[in-house]
């Protein structure tokens, strides 16, 4: 470990190893530190991640693809089931990956690039210089340090602290933190093609329960509720434990992981002196699935793309970094971003009764084209007394 480096990583998930990797590539002196001892592991993930979102990464390997997913299903508190076939479930469907090669990957590409890359290190605060971060102080396997830099990629996931130490403001509303457990659970029956949603108040509070296979009788099965509907006797884990009881009786969970999804609107910005956030840290996790790696991956390149100009002119202040900021925001991810954050507010203000009566129409619709101005329309149509609150929501869609 050197004292100085263009560039320093805060975090090694895949907002952080895709960050590393661009800007080594790009010529940089980049440092990545990690405060587990092992690049990926323990994971807090299902590992669900949209086939074409992937491929803008990276090529798909068997190493660390699990399971290759045909369809997703929705599953409505009555039973109703809402099928969709690969070709209408865009990101819903794809591939279960294993994290815990594919996050190892990501690292090990960056290291190739010539990353610098520590484990066992973890930031502990940002060295501060007239207001601009220069670096971090880090504890390195219990040993005090600096590391300095001209910009520091905070890529540190759900706490985002560092940004937070750095100034900005990283706090999620109780409501939009999504309080997740998960088993990976063997010796289960279940459709090894198709990823399982399950909706309604009892199943999952203001969150759903997922099936994600991991092959053909292993998979991912985990809950997300609010942060305000978890209580003692009604936690994720409380949820999860009576779904298992009633679908997998005979499953066994060997591994078991709990865990927090941050489902609010991205950080008012993402840049400052020195400082640039990424991945969940910068909070753009897709509000709707819960889904971030794809996004993490997005940022963490851009971010050094605009880091490693930046450095090359010698500018390294939030107005030379902003267009990061700007370019992500403009971006499909970041539309993307904002429509999901709008639907996501609309349906954790239905009850069950509503929740059926629109998976009910879904399953009978058959759209030529699929759109969600278009399954809008036809859902007012079918259910005339949610007329206003389905016009409230095509309206701001629009
Ligand atoms: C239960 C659950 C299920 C999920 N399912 C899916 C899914 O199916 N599909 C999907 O796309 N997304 C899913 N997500 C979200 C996904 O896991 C994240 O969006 C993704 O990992 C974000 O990547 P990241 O690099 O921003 O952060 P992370 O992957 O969280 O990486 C951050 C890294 O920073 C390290 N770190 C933290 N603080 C410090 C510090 N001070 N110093 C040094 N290192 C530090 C951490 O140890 C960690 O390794 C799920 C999340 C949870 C909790």
């Amino acid at each position: 470990m050197k004292s100085k480096y263009d560039m320093l990583v805060v975090g090694g998930g895949p907002a952080g190893a895709l960050a590393a990797k661009t800007a080594a590539e790009a010529g940089n002196t980049v440092c990545l530190i990690e405060k587990r001892p092992a690049i990926g592991t323990p994971i807090r993930c299902a590992e669900g991640i949209g086939k074409e979102l992937l491929k803008e990464f990276i090529k798909p390997d068997p190493r660390w693809v699990s399971a290759e997913i045909e369809r997703a299903r929705i599953i409505a508190p009555n039973g109703t089931t809402v099928r969709l076939e690969q070709d209408k479930a865009g990101n819903e469907v794809g591939y279960v990956l294993d994290r815990k090669v594919f996050d190892r990957e990501l690292v090990w590409q960056a290291a190739e690039a010539g990353a610098d890359v520590i484990v066992k290190t973890r930031a502990t605060a940002p060295i501060m210089e007239n207001g601009a971060v220069r670096g971090a102080k880090v504890l390195s396997v219990g040993t005090p340090a600096e590391i300095r830099a001209d910009v520091v990629l905070a890529a540190d996931g759900t706490e985002a602290q560092f940004a937070r130490w750095a100034g900005l403001d990283t706090t999620v509303p109780l409501r939009e933190m999504m309080s997740c457990a998960q088993y990976l659970m063997t010796d289960i029956d279940i459709d090894s093609g198709s990823t399982d949603f399950y909706l309604g108040n009892d199943v999952a509070p203001e969150g759903y329960l997922w099936v994600f296979p991991k092959g053909e009788r292993t998979a991912n099965v985990g809950i997300g509720i609010s942060g305000r509907k978890s209580r003692d006797g009604s936690r994720a884990k409380d949820y999860l434990d009576r779904f298992v009881a009633k679908n997998f009786p005979g499953g066994k969970a060997i591994e078991c992981i709990a865990g927090g999804v941050p489902v609010c609107r991205p950080l008012p910005c993402t840049a400052a002196d020195g400082l640039m956030v990424i991945g969940d840290a910068a909070r753009v996790v897709d509000p709707l699935t819960g889904g971030g790696i794809g996004n993490a991956m997005f940022t963490g390149r851009l971010a050094a793309r605009v880091a490693s100009e930046c450095i090359s002119k010698g500018d390294c202040s939030k107005e030379a970094l902003m267009p990061y900021d700007v370019e992500w925001r403009a971006s499909r991810m970041g539309k993307f971003l904002e429509r999901n954050y709008k639907v996501k507010e609309y349906f954790v203000t239905l009850d069950d009764k509503k929740l059926n009566a629109l998976a009910d129409s879904i399953a009978s619709i058959s759209l030529k084209e699929f759109s969600v101005s278009a399954l809008i329309k036809e859902l007012i149509k079918r259910n005339p007394m949610m007329l206003f609150e389905l016009k409230a929501l095509k309206d701001a869609l629009d």
